[in-house]
């Protein structure tokens, strides 16, 4: 709290993506900002999110192929330093070069205008920016309460040392941090079991994913169980022991560690929102209107105000809430959001799925086009895989591409042009993809409504 005014033009709560796209917009027109954050900088992504299981996910795939075993404890060593190392390069230095006071306090409204931090008295003058984020949200499930010991989640994981590497794991749910913890696990040498409550994994996905990705994970020897419904998480001393329905049957695991991979709610509980007319809707989140307004003189963005959970839709946000806070009109568009799955191989998706899309024009035409006959999954030794182009058959325009193939998370960038763009199979026939590529996989999809591209060469055009 040293140096902290008692006024400020704007104020943001929460120092993730979010709020640190705010902060950076606000400070750079000019306008006087105090920060109020009482996590580690940087937020989830940075210190328990993508930064450490993206880190994780790549160091253990490297291993893999040149055969080295490291163990859980030590490798999250290393993820750790590398988020203190974006932490303090991306993060604490640029507070002092933009000049932004920073309090590493919760922050909670008193009235209209009035902030309420570590007992002192803030004012904002001309806006409150809240970004305070998600966290785990635990089911209620008998034996999984908040007090219940050998549970892990993405904050503890990341932030607590483990006493010795853990030898089985229980992760329940089969969405994309279930899926990559999953991976984690089994590919650290640890025993994992992922129970997934619906009928398969990533459940909003094309079902070629999801059938697709876990059979990726059974290759590493993940146990999937899907279906389910958890009944008891019983402790046992040195063990935890999870007791759920898949199907018919009642399925016991004891392992040393659950991992709640079960969805993320925000925590707004004493913010006093209710003080300054912010309103939360039944899921849980801060409504706000199309500029990102939740009430008079107050914004909000990122996790906390909706279910995308991704980090640049959190900074896209926190950019409009500022430039709106400071007097702009700038819509969120979440027409085109591309998201993946860092799983090896990965999962990508941009747009819409089939069923969305003849839901909306009672027409679709999609093709598959399997990895294997991409040359380039082929070179670098992956078979399971596929890319999906749905299509609008009356006018050829791309509304969507789903794919598993290694570096999906960097080809899906393409599709997204595509559909942004409002492209058509034929603009993309017609560019020139370098080889051999996994992109090339989206010109052989745009191919496959002409042809068979199980029977042609490498190059053709
Ligand atoms: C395991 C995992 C992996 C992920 N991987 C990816 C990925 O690969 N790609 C991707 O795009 N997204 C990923 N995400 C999602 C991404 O991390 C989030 O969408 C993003 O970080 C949300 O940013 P935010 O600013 O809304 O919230 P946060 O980053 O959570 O920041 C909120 C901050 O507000 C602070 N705060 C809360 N309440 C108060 C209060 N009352 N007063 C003061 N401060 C407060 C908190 O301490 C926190 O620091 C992942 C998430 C997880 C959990």
């Amino acid at each position: 709290m040293i140096g902290v005014r008692a006024e400020y033009d704007v104020v943001v709560i929460g120092g993730g993506a979010a709020g640190f796209s705010a902060v950076v917009v606000a400070a750079e027109s000019g306008a006087s900002v105090l920060l109020v954050s009482d996590g580690p900088l940087g937020g989830t992504c940075v210190n328990f999110g993508c930064v450490p299981t993206k880190f994780l996910l790549h160091r253990l795939s490297l291993n893999r192929r040149a055969g080295i075993r490291v163990g859980l404890s030590e490798i999250l060593r290393e993820a750790r330093r590398v988020s203190s190392e974006l932490r303090a390069d991306k993060y604490e230095s640029l507070l002092d070069s933009l000049g932004v006071d920073h309090a590493r306090e919760r922050a909670r409204f008193k009235a209209p205008g009035i902030i309420e931090v570590n007992g002192r008295e803030v004012r904002y003058r001309r806006a409150a920016i809240i970004a305070v984020g998600a966290k785990t949200w635990r089911p209620p499930i008998p034996g999984l309460g908040e007090s219940a010991p050998r549970i892990l989640d993405n904050e503890k994981l990341f932030s607590e040392p483990m006493e010795a590497d853990p030898s089985r794991v229980a992760v329940i749910g089969g969405r994309a941090q279930g899926i990559e913890i999953a991976q984690i696990m089994a590919r650290s040498g640890v025993e994992t079991h992922l129970v997934q409550r619906s009928g398969r994994l990533l459940p909003e996905e094309e079902p070629e994913a999801g059938y697709t990705i876990r059979k990726v994970l059974e290759d590493d020897g993940v146990r999937v169980y899907t279906s389910t419904r958890i009944t008891r998480v019983k402790n046992q001393g040195s063990e935890v022991e999870l007791v759920f329905k898949s199907g018919e049957n009642l399925v016991r695991v004891s392992v040393d560690y659950i991992y709640l991979a079960t969805g993320r709610k925000p925590v707004l509980e004493g913010l006093g929102l209710d003080r300054v007319g912010v309103r939360v809707s039944s899921e849980g989140f801060i409504v706000v209107d199309e500029y990102l307004r939740a009430s008079r003189g107050i914004y909000a963005a990122g996790d906390c105000i909706n279910g995308y959970m991704l980090e640049p839709v959190a900074a896209k946000e926190g950019y409009v809430a500022a430039v709106n806070a400071l007097g702009g009109s700038m819509k969120m568009d979440y027409t085109v959001v591309p998201r993946a799955v860092f799983t090896d191989p990965e999962f990508a998706r941009v747009g819409l799925t089939e069923r969305e899309l003849a839901r909306r024009l009672g027409v679709c035409a999609c093709r598959v086009v399997d990895l294997a006959d991409i040359p380039k999954a082929r070179i670098l030794g992956y078979r399971r895989g596929f890319v999906k182009m749905v299509v609008d058959p009356r006018t050829r325009r791309i509304a969507g591409v789903h794919m598993v193939a290694p570096n999906a998370a960097e080809a899906i960038h393409e599709a997204a042009i595509a559909v942004k763009n409002e492209m058509t199979i034929d603009d993309l026939i017609d560019s020139i993809h370098v080889f051999p590529t996994i992109s090339e996989g989206l010109k052989y999809a745009a191919l496959a409504f002409y042809r068979d591209v199980r029977k042609m060469p490498c190059c053709l055009v």
